[in-house]
């Protein structure tokens, strides 16, 4: 991934601010990220900023099935999964202050309040909330040329309301496009879509005083011409600035739709710039999505996978699409099924797990679902199945390593079991107070890391490289006063902290491929630059 491309010369910011209407869910995000990726294809530098309407400071304390994957930044951010979208569509490091929250906003206002920063005067919503925020979309915007911000919930919602103020003001003040995504549900009974929600959503956004210049209209099966009719009509968004964007196989292909209806460029003809953009590297990976013929079946053994009657499409946002960059380098497609590793808490794996080319064991938290990972592992471990560990998955592959081959019967993590008699994973010495003093807000070992590999190990095979950086989200490591015991029975230890006390890597030599990392590789994957640990576990399928 490249660093943030920044440009020296100090010019203006120029915004492009991307709304919702109608539905949340609808993709707001990708559609962010593909305008970005057409302008990075023209040679500009471009940035994103995400703004989240809830209060809390980060995604960081909360539930992953609530809130789907924790996304987490170079610089220890612990964030929004969109920024992830960003990340892998711009091929670009995005840092945490491009994450802003209601909550951060009302804070650092009660804070100057607190310090009589205000000068004892009212401190009101309008102007000091909207100011606040402005200030904070403003400061990222430095050195780009262009800032994307894309405004969290739906128009019409209460809690984005002071961003939408203060996106309108930003638009008066700064050159700006803004586009607001909407849905157009298809009716069975009248074969058609309807734009009366839409029609709705964009009076509710003039309301608040911005004027869109571009309508995305998401929908099942396209629009046709007299749907555009009636946008240009009754929303005043002439035919040609309502961009297509119906239901896609896959969300890296939108940036070539977008191509394809000039959308760069109209942006760009808005803020008075003439430019044809080629997206060359993007129909590269298009091809390469397209021309996957083999299907491999890939098993994600997870704990937050069931949801109802419904799976979480999101908590493991980013493994699934680093699974899909790396088949698709490998001209596969893969077929990824999440399993529920609570089910292997009392029941062998065989049944379920038989028939799969390979497995990953994402990261987590707590102990549910632990003992069914451990057993899958096992299984994997035993019958020579590829296997990733991630994080978590790392850390119960070597318990499960203790218990199985070291003989350390009851070997476990402190987070699970406290009194284990084999502490093999155990908190780290600065993570031990925070715990104690329920600091659990942003006190991870958080954001990019590097790591000595040791030479002729796999791992240093994959990444050609001596040092590599990965991202990290935990409190637990493993225990070194039992590494040596686990490399006597075998277990590499392929890569450590570069003052040799944080286990980085494990791998089993001996194995088709046994891999696992304390950090999350998922987030530095992108379409265009697939991670070498995932291109190592999908090419030791093809074998
Ligand atoms: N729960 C483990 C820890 O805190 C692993 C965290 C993770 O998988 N991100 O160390």
């Amino acid at each position: 991934m490249e660093k943030m491309s920044r440009s020296k010369k100090k010019s203006s910011p120029r915004f492009i601010f991307v709304v919702g209407g109608v539905l949340s869910g609808l993709g707001k995000g990708i559609v962010t990220s593909s305008i970005g990726s057409i302008l990075k294809a023209g040679g500009y530098s471009v940035t994103a900023v995400k703004i989240d309407p809830y209060i809390n400071i980060d995604a960081g304390t909360m539930r992953p099935t609530e809130h789907g994957e924790v996304y987490v930044t170079e610089d220890g951010g612990e964030i929004d999964q969109d920024l992830g979208n960003y990340e892998r569509f711009l091929n670009t490091h995005i840092p945490k202050r491009n994450n802003i929250t209601t909550g951060q906003i009302y804070l650092s206002v009660i804070e100057k309040e607190r310090q009589l920063k205000y000068k004892g005067r009212d401190v009101e919503v309008i102007p000091d909330i909207v100011n606040e925020a402005k200030r904070r979309m403003l400061q990222c915007t430095e050195g780009f040329d262009f800032t994307l911000v894309e405004v969290g919930g739906t128009t019409g919602d209460i809690e984005n309301l002071v961003f939408l103020h203060a996106v309108r003001e930003l638009t008066r003040e700064y050159p700006s496009v803004s586009v607001m995504v909407t849905y157009l549900p298809y009716l069975k009974n009248v074969n058609e879509l309807k734009t009366k929600p839409t029609q709705h959503a964009m009076s509710k956004l003039r309301e608040v005083g911005i004027f869109p210049d571009f309508v995305v209209a998401r929908s099942e099966i396209g629009i046709d011409k007299p749907r555009r009719w009636i946008i240009s009509k009754r929303c005043f968004i002439d035919e040609e600035y309502t961009i297509d964007n119906p239901d896609l196989e896959s969300i890296y292909t939108l940036p070539l739709l977008f191509e394809k209806q000039d959308f760069g460029e109209k942006i760009l003809a808005k803020f008075g710039i003439k430019h044809d953009i080629d997206l060359k590297e993007w129909r590269r990976y298009s091809n390469k999505l397209k021309n996957a013929e083999k299907e491999l079946n890939i098993a994600l053994i997870g704990k937050y996978v069931s949801h109802g009657k419904t799976e979480h499409a999101d908590v493991y946002l980013s493994v699934l699409e680093a699974i899909k960059h790396a088949c698709a380098y490998n001209g596969v497609k893969p077929k990824i099924t999440q399993i529920q590793s609570t089910q292997f808490d009392e029941n062998p794996p065989r049944k379920v797990l038989e028939g799969f080319d390979c497995a990953i064991v994402p990261g987590g938290f707590g102990s549910t679902g632990i003992e069914g990972k451990i057993t899958a592992i096992k299984y994997l471990r035993e019958n020579n199945i590829p296997f990733l560990g991630l994080c978590l998955g790392m850390q119960l592959a070597v318990i499960e390593y203790a218990r199985n081959v070291c003989d350390m019967k009851g070997a476990n993590s402190t987070e699970m079991d406290a009194d284990t008699p084999y502490p093999i994973i155990d908190i780290m010495p600065e993570q031990k107070d925070l715990i104690k003093n329920k600091r659990y807000g942003a006190t991870m070992r958080l954001g990019a890391y590097p790591a000595i590999l040791k030479k002729g190990t796999i791992v240093r095979g994959l990444y050609s490289n001596d040092e590599v950086s990965e991202r990290h989200r935990h409190r637990y490591e493993v225990n070194p006063e039992y590494v040596e015991k686990l490399e006597q029975k075998g277990m590499v230890f392929s890569g450590a902290s570069p003052d040799g006390k944080l286990m980085e890597f494990i791998e089993l030599p001996e194995h088709k491929f046994f891999v696992a990392t304390q950090g999350h590789p998922e987030f530095k994957s992108t379409p265009l630059k697939a991670h070498p640990l995932f291109m190592g576990l999908i090419k030791a399928c093809l074998k």
